[in-house]
């Protein structure tokens, strides 16, 4: 299958999830994670009318990026060190993996100096409090006054990469927790938090069920990638 046949399919399927849960597919966004792909390869699926992308690695970002058409949306899906802020912002207009209320107050320091206004997702953990980064529940609701005090970073919604089940009906329960955790905080902030950003290849069709707005979904579009490292990269800087 070609990527441009990959993309069909996928797009397809969200579509489906979509009619199934009676919402418009409209409503969710195709983040075409092109991790270890070249521009090049990105190139094929731009080719096929994809344009919004997400990368995990700031210094991968900052090779690929420059070298394909301006046009195309970049979002963050990895973790992001503060000594990296800078060069992330210069080309990821998206952040989603905001997990701590001091990253968020550095982001929004680098946004002032850069003149920029980045849009923000919390990232979750909603299933597994033991998980390397991201806010707890706990935190989110402790720190959410705070974050939408930000004046630059524009905190959009939530994120959560649930531990990898390879049966996606695992995911569910973890999807519908991210969807009620936002519900809750957009009542009692008053405010719309209208993103979440869930779901991968392998459960992305539950995620829309479930309400997503944005699916990062890669080895579906581009193939398995290479090397071992990087499909488990997710949490690198
Ligand atoms: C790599 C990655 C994806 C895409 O994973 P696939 O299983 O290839 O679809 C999605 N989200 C994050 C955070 C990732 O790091």
């Amino acid at each position: 299958m070609s990527i441009a046949e990959n993309l069909a399919e996928v797009r397809s399927r969200i579509a489906a999830a979509a009619g199934r849960a009676g919402r418009a597919t409209d409503d969710v966004t195709l983040v075409a994670v092109s991790k270890t792909f070249s521009a090049e390869v990105v190139r094929e699926a731009v080719a096929a009318g994809q344009t919004v992308f997400g990368e995990n690695k700031v210094q991968e970002g900052l090779v690929k990026i420059p070298e394909l058409p301006d046009r195309l949306e970049w979002h963050l899906i990895g973790h992001l060190q503060s000594n990296k802020i800078r060069k992330a912002l210069a080309v990821f207009p998206w952040i989603e993996t905001v997990d701590s209320l001091e990253r968020a107050e550095q982001i929004e320091r680098v946004a002032d100096e850069e003149g920029l206004f980045p849009k923000a997702l919390l990232q979750v953990n909603v299933a597994d409090d033991s998980a390397k980064f991201g806010f707890s529940v706990e935190a989110a609701r402790r720190d959410l006054d705070a974050l939408l005090e930000l004046e630059r970073v524009e905190i959009r919604g939530l994120m959560t990469i649930p531990a990898f089940d390879p049966d996606p009906e695992k995911s569910r329960p973890h999807f519908a927790a991210l969807r009620e955790l936002r519900d809750e905080l957009a009542a009692a902030a008053g405010i719309p938090l209208p993103d979440l950003s869930m779901g991968m290849s392998h459960d992305y069709e539950v995620a829309v069920e479930e309400g997503a707005t944005f699916v990062r979904v890669g080895s579906a579009i581009f193939g398995e990638r290479k090397s071992i490292l990087s499909q488990q990269g997710s949490q690198q800087g």
